[in-house]
């Protein structure tokens, strides 16, 4: 059985924060059962790109800075980090560090540190479902334990993203492009995802959810208030209640969907005890989704030659405004199977190689990007 606790919070004040946090550990028993004083612990937050806290892309530097003096009051060294998208070098983590609010979490003297390590190792593993081996950020493989410190958004390709999907960042920078690029059907993608979590094997997992983003995340969405601190000692069951929290069918998200598929969550959800306040402690919420899915016909059993243009046709796909894009090149260079080329107007992409994964939308850093979906046609056609 698998224990999420669920706290308000409707504040990023550190005592605010702080209070929600120790009621939330404190329903997870205290954190004895999971560190031991001594221990070098990393907080694998998600810094997707440089971002303001108030624009909810990132974990909000207060929430991991009240964690962190609650972490380093229990005597663990803590080290703050994550792999975003982009290069992972030093000039490109600590730009982000700054302009993601960051510079206020260090402090030497409660041994808090941001991670510095942009070495990446192998892994080999014969006991995953998908990979057998993982390029990993060093840092992964240094410390005892690991935590994770989600932050509550929707996700353009896979609806939801939360503490399965924040340990994607474990893989450094430009390897997650080449993930995208082998495993562009969501199953194999998802299945990774999964793979990752398990290797990273985070010991407790929080989640950023004062305030979320809705709409069109992971980073063009719109901030909305959640008000609510979630703690668990297991990813995959916090991104259940997660979910079920800001009014998403659980099984309609496909990191969820793998997990049921292979045993780690039960189908009715019968493994999951929801501990601290209640789901019905919070007021009812529909969160405003990405326009993803429409893709079911890619599993019929259609000709290529009539599949591709249908895929092209119904398919969600980015398209890009031109008033608002300034030709940085940075979606061009997420591209993994390199659909995009700036031209005079803007990025033209050639859909017939795009495969979805919307790493374009993801790391455009001024909204540039939408996910267009045929509204009539997919209706239609019931995707
Ligand atoms: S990342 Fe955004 S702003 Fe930069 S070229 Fe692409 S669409 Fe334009
Ligand atoms: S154009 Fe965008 S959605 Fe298509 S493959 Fe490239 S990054 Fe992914």
């Amino acid at each position: 059985m698998a224990k999420v606790s669920l706290q308000k919070c409707e504040s990023y004040e550190l005592s605010e924060l702080k209070k929600s946090l120790l009621m939330n550990i404190a329903d997870m028993g205290g954190l004895d059962g999971y560190l031991i004083p001594g221990e070098t612990v990393l907080l694998k937050v998600n810094l997707l790109m440089k971002k303001s806290p108030e624009e909810a892309t990132t974990t909000h530097p207060n929430f991991v800075k009240a964690l962190a003096e609650i972490l380093s009051d229990f005597g663990v060294k803590v080290i703050v980090g994550d792999s975003p998208g982009g290069p992972f070098n030093i000039k490109s983590l600590n730009g982000i560090y700054k302009g993601c609010g960051y510079d206020i979490i260090p402090d030497e003297e409660k041994k808090i540190f941001l991670n510095e390590n942009i070495n990446q190792v192998t892994v080999k593993r014969d006991d995953l479902f998908l990979l057998k081996s993982l390029e990993v950020i060093e840092i992964l493989q240094k410390v005892d334990k690991v935590i994770s410190v989600s932050k509550l958004k929707t996700h353009g390709m896979t609806v939801f993203t939360g503490a399965v999907k924040n340990m994607f960042g474990t893989i450094p920078g430009i390897y997650k492009a080449e993930y995208h690029f082998k495993m562009p059907k969501i199953e194999d993608f998802t299945n990774m995802l999964v793979d990752v979590c398990i290797n990273a094997n985070p010991v407790l997992s929080f989640m950023d959810a004062v305030v979320g983003m809705e709409g069109a995340g992971p980073s063009s969405g719109d901030p909305i208030d959640v008000g609510a601190v979630i703690v668990s000692d297991s990813p995959y069951h916090l991104d259940v209640v997660a979910t079920q929290l800001v009014g998403i069918n659980p099984k309609e998200v496909p990191t969820i969907e793998r997990c049921i598929e292979r045993g780690i969550v039960d189908n009715d959800f019968r493994d999951v005890e929801i501990i601290g306040l209640n789901l019905t402690d919070f007021p009812e919420r529909s969160i405003r989704r990405p326009k993803v899915g429409g893709v079911g016909f890619v599993k019929w059993n259609l000709p290529e030659f009539i599949k591709k243009p249908l895929i092209n046709l119904l398919n969600p796909k980015p398209v890009f405004d031109y008033d608002i894009c300034v030709k940085c090149g940075e979606c061009e260079r997420a591209c993994p199977p390199g659909a995009i080329v700036i031209d005079k107007e803007g990025p033209k992409v050639n859909y017939d190689i795009c495969i979805r994964c919307f790493c374009c939308q993801e790391l455009c850093p001024y909204k540039a990007v939408e996910i267009y979906r045929n509204p009539i046609l997919s209706r239609i056609i019931k995707l």
